[in-house]
Parts: C-alpha cells; sequence; structure tokens
C-alpha cells in the first residue's frame, strides 16, 4: 500500500473510496480527518467541469487547493483526484493539459451521447457495434435471481441507446492513456434520468471489457431520483433489489466497484450502498461543505448571508435549470419571508435553491465567504464535521 509521500494523488488503493467536493476549496484539512477516522481512501479533488466552469476556477485551482488541504493537515496517506463529469473532448483536455499535476481518475459523462430509441442511424460506427452485439442473442444469465435475456429487438435497441457513449468512452480512455500510466477511469451513466437496467449494465461492462478499457467504478443511474441536496425519493425496496443485481454483474467481472453520485444527504440509502456492496464501492459527495458554508455564514455573518440569499433568488431560473429541477420560486420567496436565515438551510426548497445557486454566488462572494469563514473557522469545521458524519455513521 502507499504510504509516506503524499503530494500528488494517485489511483485508489483500497477496496472503499470516498469523494469529497470541495467547491470553495478550503474544506480538505476537514476531510481529512475523516480519511485518518475510516479505512477509506479519499479523493480530496473531485470537481466536475461543470462546477468548475460556473465558479470560474481552473482544474490547477482544485489541485492545488486539495494538495494544499493535505499539507495542512495531519494525514499521512495516499488520496486521488477526480475530474469529474467530463462531458466532452474539449474538457477532457483541459483536465489533461493542466500544468500542475496529473489527475488520478477521470469520470466520463456519457449524458450527451446517449440515443434513445429511433430509427437506425446509416452510421458505421452503429453498425459496428450491432455486429459485435450478435454475440449475445439468444444468451441469458443469472444475477441475484434476475434472469437477464437477450432478444435480437432488445439488443437492438441496448446497442442503439449506447453505441455512442461506448465510443466516446474507448476514446476518452485512449487519449488519457497516451498521457498518463496509471488512472482510475469511470463510466458514468447516472445524470441523464434514465435508469440503467441490469441488461444494459451487463452489456456495457461487457463490450469495454473487451476494448479494453480498464475501468475501476462504474456508476449506473439506479431507480429513485437523487435530486441535489435532499435526501432519496423513491422506493428503497427496489433500489436495494436493484443493487443486488448490479453488484453480481459487477462481482462476475472482478474487476470495477460500484459509484453512488450525489450522495449528499441521501441518508436513506448510503448505508445500504456500502453494506450491499459488501465495503466495496465509491461514493461521491459534492455540495455538502458548500451547505455548510452556508449554514456557517447564516450564524455567523447574516448581512453576507442575506445578500447570498437575494443573489441566489435573483438568479434561481438559470441555477435550478442548470440541474434539471423544478422549483416554486413564489413559494421559496414567501419561505423566505416567514423563516429564520438558519431554518432556510435545511428547508429543502431554500436548500435546494442555495445548493444550485454555488456557482454565482462564488462568482461574486468568494472572497467574502473565504475571509468569513477563515474568521469563524471553528464554527464552519464542526459544521463539516458534524454534516459528514452522518454519512459515516450511516456507512459503518
Ligand atoms: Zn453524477
Amino acid at each position: 500500500m502507499f504510504i509516506g509521500n503524499n503530494n500528488f494523488p494517485v489511483k485508489i488503493n483500497k477496496d472503499a473510496s470516498f469523494g469529497f467536493g470541495d467547491r470553495i476549496g478550503i474544506a480538505t484539512p476537514i476531510h481529512a480527518g475523516f480519511a485518518k477516522k475510516y479505512d477509506i481512501f479519499p479523493v480530496f479533488a473531485q470537481q466536475s467541469a461543470r462546477e468548475i466552469s460556473s465558479i470560474g476556477r481552473t482544474c490547477q485551482d482544485v489541485l492545488k487547493n486539495a494538495r494544499q488541504g493535505v499539507q495542512k493537515s495531519s494525514y499521512k496517506g495516499s488520496w486521488g483526484a477526480d475530474a469529474d463529469h467530463i462531458r466532452n473532448k474539449e474538457w477532457l483536455l483541459k483536465f489533461l493539459d493542466n500544468d500542475f499535476m496529473p489527475y488520478s481518475m477521470f469520470t466520463i459523462d456519457t449524458f450527451d451521447c446517449m440515443d434513445i430509441a429511433g430509427p437506425a442511424p446509416n452510421d458505421s460506427s452503429f453498425k459496428k457495434r450491432l455486429k459485435r452485439a450478435e454475440k449475445y442473442t439468444g444468451k441469458a444469465y443469472t444475477f441475484s435471481k434476475y434472469r437477464i435475456t437477450y432478444t435480437h429487438d432488445s439488443i437492438y435497441k441496448i446497442v442503439l441507446k449506447y453505441y455512442r457513449a461506448i465510443d466516446f468512452l474507448i476514446e476518452c480512455y485512449r487519449t488519457i492513456k497516451q498521457k498518463i500510466a496509471e488512472f482510475d477511469f469511470e463510466p458514468a451513466f447516472d445524470e441523464k434520468g434514465i435508469d440503467t437496467s441490469p441488461e444494459e449494465h451487463f452489456y456495457l461492462a461487457s463490450e469495454l471489457t473487451d476494448e479494453g478499457i480498464n475501468f475501476t467504478t462504474f456508476a449506473p443511474k439506479f431507480p429513485g431520483l437523487f435530486e441535489k441536496a435532499i435526501d432519496y425519493i423513491g422506493d428503497v425496496d427496489n433500489f436495494i433489489c436493484n443493487l443486488k443485481i448490479h453488484k453480481e454483474i459487477a462481482d462476475c467481472f472482478l474487476s470495477y466497484r460500484l459509484s453512488l453520485h450525489s450522495a449528499d444527504d441521501k441518508l436513506k440509502v448510503i448505508g445500504l450502498f456500502a453494506q450491499i456492496l459488501e465495503g466495496r464501492f465509491h461514493i461521491k459527495t459534492s455540495g455538502s461543505e458548500w451547505m455548510e458554508a452556508l449554514r456557517t455564514l447564516s450564524q455567523c455573518n447574516r448581512e453576507l448571508f442575506d445578500m447570498i440569499l437575494n443573489l441566489a433568488v435573483t438568479n434561481a431560473e438559470k441555477n435550478i435549470k442548470a440541474y434539471y429541477l423544478s422549483l416554486d420560486i413564489n413559494k421559496i420567496k414567501s419561505l423566505i419571508k416567514t423563516s429564520s436565515s438558519e431554518s432556510l438551510i435545511d428547508i429543502s426548497e431554500t436548500r435546494q435553491l442555495l445548493h444550485t445557486s454555488y456557482g454565482t454566488v462564488l462568482g461574486k462572494y468568494l472572497d467574502e465567504i473565504k475571509s468569513s469563514l477563515s474568521s469563524n473557522e471553528e464554527m464552519f469545521t464542526n459544521n463539516v464535521i458534524s454534516n459528514y458524519q452522518r454519512y459515516f455513521d450511516a456507512i459503518y
């Protein structure tokens, strides 16, 4: 196991790994406390292309802040850096070409490459994938008592839906491989809002493996809603059944672990996820530190908090849309009038609004926020710790 020099992010070397998104770039020393306390591999730098561009940070900033945070802490173990949710080649190259140091993990988001059923494109790549997929027709497999079968029609639909995603994943993987020898690679399907069926998961894992893509984690879209900043919405029993099937599929390939995204506040399922996967998992949180920063401001700097709230309301429509949420702005306005500042952090509508406003708010008030949090460092630290402790209590 890697112990010692931890100046650079490295490939995940434990069965359990945990992504700590840090939007302001000051929370790594607090996150490091959890990496010391629990047997997890921490991914301290984890920021999506969307987050980086909306905050106005750079890929370098994210790495620098994480490394400074590790150095400031007493954590001596290894850690990772996730170039998260890359949706196009342009962003892949931005992450790869940063001149500070290499990322150790790349999450490729297939959002823009997934097709839904329609007429067959007269496209050589589609034809090639369809030909390769003939081997599945008539095959049957059983995972956690669920029987997967492929017919000519069902495999045609799966290929049509995913052939461009597979091509994009292969292209990204090969591009990274030319520059970096050792890295974690995560195909992600979670953002589109369409559940990844067991049949699709098995097909995707099988095709990527056959193409020599060495992915270490895999993020299907699990059933239910994983909306930002609120708990899981959906049938927990169905989530469990589905997760068991996905687990057995992943186990049969032996080489990768399942990844849960948007795990912030998902207390109904985060512990189950870790337990059903028997400690072999990746979990990503991304907005927890931001919400605790706001909680701290609501407690110690009402004036700044009120300015943030105003800005969030003014830009609500645009920010909410970027996260595919639907929030009632009039209800939010009346909640703001009738509730205390601090309680707005925990009311789901205002919580989601504030969560999705980070880009606009940090774009305008980053310096003020940093300075206020550093004057109230103990309060901020305690808020982040008590929030994250809920996740780790559920997991362990
Ligand atoms: Zn995601």
